[in-house]
């Protein structure tokens, strides 16, 4: 069963989110699974310096001169690049400028991803064409309506789409003078098609065309077809339920094992919790912390932005800072909240450390290093930090929404006692709820024995990639004919 993945990053070569770990973990697992996987990329600077083998394809002319490259990904997957240096030879986020504002021609660079798509789907490489056309996120949307187009015109179906969404409030919406720029059947634009409000919405055009929705998580799947997480498009997910499932992602093993990460000062399994306290003592140490061992280190590793509760996190400082608790942030995002967390940092230098910046060695200290990771989401469709904090034995702290309530199960009584116990979570967006969860996790870290049971138990959860990847297959094979 031939796999085309498209996507926009893939970790190790460019990543700003999970999107990344999810697009370089998928290709290796589905193989485990029977599939001949290859993955489309935009031919982005970071992209094109990590693909070995790169051999242009002769292929008849592609839209604003475009080449395609064939090569091979660092952990040995074949891959297409496009090459649009116009379009793509952009350093930095693959999204925006160094401004922070999206590029004003993104319409064209992702179009060109989801119709390249379509065309190795209607043969463009003739020595390997797709059967499924798996897209991820908005960048990937056009995708299936390219290939519902070549449908039309071949008069039978080219390939089959999965449209993953990742996170449905990036949209990929543009306004409507760029319709006739991509080359769509002019009835496309429509309600039943890729028109939203008065524009183009790229992520409405793959939920709408896809043959199949899959979102990362059961509950964020069930959350988005209703108002107030449905970003708008409830109602397209809603007349596609019968469509749609959730897939909770997986953790790579290769890159977040706390037995095998050469990023961490040592390495440790369950049955070795001093290690992971030579980890946290370091971790103080590295950002001149107090050395103190009777009240919880917690950690943040996150896009800064509201969604990821940010702003929980800095009401709740005081609550915090009383209990004798210490807390490391690493992330960027959002001017007013990286503000408010430096400030606090040069108040409590000896509690608080703040590190703003993206950091991906910085990440595993800290994931390894913390007693607790906080992920209080407004939102989460998936979250993978928590599923790292897991398996390193940090009990994660989260709200009950998305794929946080599919992963952490919290420390109450009744699910301590019944062995079920994995982290500390919280209802209501609020710094009540948000606070309460903090007092529970200071309690519990004073009962050192039952502590260690939770971090145990944490740490044998399965979140690899072998289930979710069984079940894309299982999806794909449904599809075929
Ligand atoms: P999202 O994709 O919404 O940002 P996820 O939890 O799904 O959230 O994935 C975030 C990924 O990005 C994780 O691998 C996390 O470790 C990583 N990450 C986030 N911020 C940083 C940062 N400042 N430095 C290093 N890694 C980061």
């Amino acid at each position: 069963m031939k796999v085309l993945q498209v996507c926009a990053e893939i970790y190790p070569l460019l990543k700003t989110g999970g999107l990344a770990d999810v697009a370089g973990a998928l290709p290796l697992a589905l193989k485990r699974h029977g599939c001949d996987v290859r993955v489309l990329l935009p031919g982005f600077p970071a992209i094109r310096r990590g693909v070995a083998a790169q051999q242009h394809l002769a292929v008849p002319a592609l839209p604003y001169g475009a080449r395609l490259v064939r090569g091979s990904l660092p952990d040995g997957t074949a891959c297409y690049l496009i090459e649009a240096p116009e379009l793509y030879d952009r350093e930095g986020n693959p999204y925006a400028g160094p401004d922070g504002r999206a590029y004003a021609d993104n319409h064209r660079r992702f179009a060109l991803l989801g119709r390249l798509a379509a065309m190795l789907a209607e043969g463009l490489d003739a020595e390997w064409v797709p059967q499924i056309v798996h897209g991820h996120d908005w960048h990937a949307g056009l995708a299936p309506a390219y290939l519902k187009a070549a449908w039309r015109t071949q008069g039978r179906r080219v390939a089959a789409s999965v449209h993953t969404v990742h996170n449905l409030a990036f949209q990929g919406t543009f306004g409507l003078e760029i319709l006739a720029e991509l080359g769509l059947p002019a009835d496309f634009y429509q309600a039943h098609g890729l028109e939203f409000h008065g524009q183009v919405s790229f992520m409405k055009a793959g939920l709408h065309y896809a043959d199949r929705i899959t979102t990362v998580s059961p509950t964020y799947a069930r959350e988005i077809q209703e108002e107030e997480q449905g970003c708008g498009l409830d109602g397209v997910l809603r007349a596609r339920r019968a469509d749609l499932s959730g897939i909770l992602n997986g953790v790579d093993d290769q890159v977040w094992s706390p037995l095998k990460d050469t990023l961490i000062p040592s390495r440790y399994g369950a049955g070795d919790l001093a290690s992971k306290r030579a980890c946290r003592a370091a971790l103080q140490r590295e950002f001149n912390l107090a050395p103190q061992a009777q009240a919880p280190l917690f950690g943040v590793v996150s896009r800064l932005t509201e969604q990821k509760g940010v702003n929980l996190i800095l009401s709740g400082l005081p609550e915090l800072l009383a209990r004798g608790a210490q807390i490391v942030v690493l992330g960027s995002g959002e001017p007013a909240l990286e503000g408010g967390l430096r400030e606090a940092a040069t108040v409590h230098p000896r509690s608080v450390a703040v590190h703003i910046g993206y950091d991906e060695q910085l990440a595993h200290r800290i994931v390894a290093g913390a007693d607790v990771l906080m992920v209080p989401s407004r939102f989460e469709p998936c979250g993978l930090t928590q599923l790292y904090a897991l398996k390193y034995g940090t009990l994660p702290l989260v709200r009950r929404v998305g794929g946080l309530a599919d992963t952490v199960v919290d420390c109450a009584l009744e699910n301590l006692a019944d062995g079920l116990a994995t982290g500390f979570v919280f209802e209501r967006f609020e710094p009540a709820d948000y606070g309460a969860a903090l007092r529970r996790a200071c309690a519990l870290y004073r009962r050192e024995g039952e502590w260690r049971e939770v971090q145990q138990r944490a740490m044998a959860q399965d979140f690899g990639w072998a289930a979710a990847a069984a079940q894309y297959a299982a999806l794909y094979r449904r599809l075929l004919p």
